[in-house]
């Protein structure tokens, strides 16, 4: 008796009314997703509030459940065999059968939890319950029965045909991508940035990106790390388009015209300014990035309040009140940190000072950006322009 079928189980918080028939599809669709990376066929069905995934062919329990774990929406995954009513007689001989193939012959202990959907059933829950106990417990002399902590618990739904599974295995929570809008990550090689954009996607925001390259200061291979990260992060958050700006222009022009120890403020600005329009022009409505307040020099508060003063559009910052630690235990977490580590420059390496300013002074970053008019909007215009864009999935 193989499980063929498995449960999805999904948060019902704020997805009551029609709002409910927006997140079911938009689940749906994910998990469909999800599942074309997985070797076999499989049919997605919804069914009076339930959502279940049947295998239709050959498959890997340990596939489909690795797949359905990276489904944003999904509370739980119940591998289980579905059967038909075919009277009591019939159901206590396929409890039994699902006992022995699920759980062997080990000695522990189990409870019966059985609910009615279909309250037609001429018995009730805790009839079926006791009896279907004391089968299970004549069957298997080794077993006893704990209603209160069982070690396992054996679901029985009598619905129009009857669910049977005692497996239930979390998953990883949040709201289908796409029932939230649209978002801009600033993504680089780092720890932080892939982690928040695996925040924002798991609110169900479909997320696109976007990395600065300073080549030849930064390489191919930092660029290709950066492709990489996308990529796994959309494991989770479905494609990603990642938008590469090259940065190279805009990065010397402020170390030749500004004050070198103003220069990582003042190109975090620029990527802010252009996040912003790349974000704009895909009808993004908020841009994403991985800053925790006092990790670096340009992540104080007043730094991050001159960088956030240029855009107009709502900077998500997921990891803001995080320590390093709890970010890194996420990135492991979510199989980012390992790419993530990979030693290649940043573009915000590169040109850094060795005294950046801590509390930066907004008139007189003013000032310095005013240093740059002959030119800086002409190669914004070119930066954004240029872009190229890659499909990460
Ligand atoms: P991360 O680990 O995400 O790189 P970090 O600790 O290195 O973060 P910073 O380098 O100060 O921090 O960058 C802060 C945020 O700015 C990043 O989380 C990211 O969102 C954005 N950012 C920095 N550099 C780039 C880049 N080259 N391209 C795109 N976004 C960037
Ligand atoms: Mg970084």
């Amino acid at each position: 008796m193989k499980r063929q079928s498995f449960l999805i189980k999904y948060a019902e918080i704020g997805v009551k009314g029609k709002n409910r028939y927006v997140f079911e599809d938009a689940l749906v669709k994910q998990i469909r997703l999800a599942l074309k990376a997985v070797e076999g066929s499989f049919e997605v069905l919804r069914e009076s509030g339930r959502i279940y995934v049947n295998a239709l062919s050959e498959f890997e329990e340990e596939d489909v459940v690795a797949a359905l774990k990276c489904v944003f929406g999904v509370a739980a995954i119940c591998p289980m065999v579905q059967i038909e009513d075919l009277g009591f007689e019939e159901l206590k001989s396929q409890v039994l059968a699902y006992m022995e193939k699920v759980h062997g012959e080990g000695s522990f202990t189990f409870k019966v939890d059985a609910r009615r959907a279909n309250k037609q059933y001429p018995k009730t829950s805790e009839e079926i319950n006791r009896e279907l106990g004391d089968v299970i417990l004549q069957a298997f002399p080794k077993l006893s029965v704990d209603v209160h902590h069982p070690q396992v618990m054996l679901h029985v739904e009598i619905r129009s045909r009857i669910n049977l599974y005692s497996e239930i295995i979390p998953g990883p929570g949040g709201m289908p991508v796409g029932t939230n809008g649209r978002a801009m990550l600033l993504l680089s090689g780092g720890i932080d940035s892939p982690v928040a954009g695996y925040m924002i996607a798991k609110r169900g925001v479909v997320i696109e990106a976007v990395y600065f390259h300073a080549p030849p200061y930064t390489s191919d291979r930092a660029k290709e790390k950066v492709v990489d990260l996308a990529k796994l992060v959309a494991r989770y958050a479905g494609p990603i388009k990642l938008h590469i700006v090259n940065f190279t222009d805009i990065q010397l022009y402020i170390y030749d015209q500004c004050p070198h120890e103003e220069l990582t403020i003042i190109m975090r600005r620029y990527m802010m300014r252009i996040a912003e329009r790349i974000a704009r022009d895909r009808k993004c409505l908020g841009l994403i990035t991985g800053e925790s307040i006092g990790q670096v020099a340009s992540q104080t508060v007043q730094s991050l309040a001159a960088t956030n003063e240029v855009c107009a559009m709502p900077v998500f910052r997921p990891v803001i009140g995080f320590d390093k630690q709890e970010i890194v235990d996420i990135s492991q977490r979510i199989g980012t940190y390992e790419t993530s580590i990979q030693p290649f420059e940043d573009c915000c390496t590169i040109f850094v000072a060795k005294h950046p300013v801590i509390k930066p002074n907004i008139h007189m970053i003013h000032k310095s950006e005013g240093k740059l008019t002959e030119k800086i909007d002409q190669m914004v215009k070119t930066a954004v322009e240029t872009a190229e864009t890659v499909l990460c999935q």
